[in-house]
Order: structure tokens, then sequence, then C-alpha cells
């Protein structure tokens, strides 16, 4: 969802009994921790018609909070952090985002500080994959794609194209391709998703002999956000996507209006030049 769109429910200095920390004594006697959160969603719908279930009960989220900082024991409220954001992400519906500080106001440090505390955001994030296969069983190749990726926790497949057979592309002499594309939503960030995709890979047998040569299950990230990155080992968007109709023909039927973020066009029109240049 559009950021500018999202409303924020604060809550503000929760206090908590934890026994996080690196020392024996933290783990032992515990010590008090505050928190402070703030829940991104959409308030609209709760805002006009007053009801309490078209939005994300701050009480619930509360006693969420606290019982999962006195339920689990963390060396460090980096971890505590990570943990409770992703926990709270996947538990709320409706739940698009999240600012999250836990504050260390006793931090045994033997020096005197008022508080230490650690502040992280985290979000749902929309990507794009897709999958290709040319050899073997591929449609089975292409079911475990997306099998690995229903079965990531992190990950909610929301949608996948239908398998397209096209001829192959950039060396031409193998056998044809099936190809889809498969729209998630996902915690992980794009360089732990590409880590997801390449073990999927690994497991049905791919073998990177040639570039662009026969492989049994190709898995690239087309979109992840509006982000970009330019990397040797990641690029996003994929860079040649927008000249593959194998990829285009599958993007266009699941988003023709997803805007490439830096050519400016959507899928569709993307897919109607290339199909116009052929
Ligand atoms: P291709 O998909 O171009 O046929 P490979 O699947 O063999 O080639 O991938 C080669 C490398 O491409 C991988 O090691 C990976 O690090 C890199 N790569 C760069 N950008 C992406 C992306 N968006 N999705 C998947 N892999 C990518
Ligand atoms: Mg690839």
């Amino acid at each position: 969802m559009n950021e500018r769109q999202l409303d924020k429910i604060f809550i503000k200095n929760l206090e908590v009994f934890g026994r996080h920390g690196v020392l024996p004594e933290e783990n032992r006697l515990g010590q008090k921790f505050i928190i402070n959160a703030a829940l991104y969603l959409s308030t609209r719908e709760a805002g006009l018609k007053d009801n309490l279930t078209n939005t994300i009960h701050y009480g619930d989220v509360s006693r969420f909070m606290t019982s999962f900082m006195t339920e689990h024991t963390y060396q460090l409220i980096e971890a505590a952090a990570e943990q409770m954001a992703r926990a709270a992400l996947l538990q709320f519906a409706g739940l698009e985002k999240i600012e999250l500080e836990i504050v260390k106001p006793w931090a045994p440090i033997g020096l005197p500080l008022e508080s230490v505390s650690v502040k992280i955001v985290r979000e749902w994030h929309q990507a794009f994959v897709a999958a290709g296969s040319n050899l073997g069983d591929k449609e089975n190749h292409i079911q475990k794609g997306i099998a690995s990726l229903r079965e990531c926790e992190d990950c909610r497949v929301e949608q996948v194209s239908s398998l397209i057979v096209t001829e192959p592309y950039g060396v031409t002499e193998q056998p044809e391709f099936l190809n889809g594309m498969i729209k998630l939503r996902t915690l992980l960030t794009p360089w732990e998703l590409l880590e997801l995709l390449q073990k999927t890979e690994r497991e049905e047998g791919r073998e990177r002999l040639v570039h662009w040569g026969p492989r049994t299950l190709d898995l690239d990230i087309i979109f992840y956000d509006d982000w970009v990155i330019d990397t040797q080992e990641l690029k996003i968007p994929h860079p040649d996507m927008q000249n593959r109709t194998f990829v285009l023909k599958p993007m266009a039927e699941l988003a023709p209006y997803f805007r490439h973020p830096l050519l400016n066009q959507t899928a569709e029109q993307m897919l109607a030049a290339v199909l116009h240049n052929i």
C-alpha cells in the first residue's frame, strides 16, 4: 500500500518487565523495558463506521507485546525488537508497517545515562518473482518454486499467473520454456528473498553451466516495491525484464498497471511495446 495513504496508531511508554540482556544477572533478575510503537494501517473504515472490528485494537497489540517481552528472553534489545516487529506483522491483519522502539532505562553499564533504546521500522513489501523452466518436468519444477514461497513463513503468495509456453531467449538452441509470475507480500529483504530463491533452484537440481542455458528452475526477482538496487549480486528491477515477452505477459496478467520505477511505464505498456517490435 502507498505509505502516504496510511494512518498511524501510537502506543507510548508501555512498561513491561523482561529478562533480556547479555549479563546473567539481567536474565535472572529481569528489569523494566519501555515500548513505543507506531502501527501503520488504514483507519478510514473504522473512522467512518466507528467500529472496532475495522481497525487494530491497541489493547490487543499492547497485551501481545507485553506477553512477547515476558515469554521470550533475548540477549539484545535489537533481537527483541526484530522478533517482536515480525511477530506483530504476522499476527495483526491490516498492519502494514510498524515502527518499534524498545527502551532500556536501567541498562547496567555503570554510567549515568538516562536510557538506551533501539528503534526499527519493518513492513510488508510487494514482490514479483518470475519463474521459468525448460528441463525435465517443467510444470513440477515451477510448482515447487511456488510451494517454497508458500512455505516461507515471512511470505504470503497472493497470486500466481497462468503458465505460458515460450521460445528460448538468448541461447535459442534449447528446449522451449514454461514461464510464469508470482505476486507476493514479504517481510524478507530483497537479499534474503534472493537467497531463498537460489536455495529452491538448487533443490530443483539447477546447475549453472551456461549463462542463459537450459535450466530446471530459474527464479528471478522482477520488482520489489519501487526499490532500485544495482549491484553485481542483485539488480532490481530485473534489468532485462522490459525486453522479455515471457516476463511481461504474466506480469501484465497479474498487475497490468504496475509501473516500472525507472522506465515509468506500466507492465501493460511495456508488453505492448515489446509485441509491437517483434
Ligand atoms: P539468469 O536468470 O539471467 O538466466 P541466473 O539465474 O544464472 O541467470 O542468475 C545469475 C545471477 O544473477 C545470480 O547469481 C544472481 O545473483 C544475479 N541476479 C541479479 N539480479 C537478480 C534478480 N533480480 N533476481 C535473481 N537473480 C539476480
Ligand atoms: Mg535467474
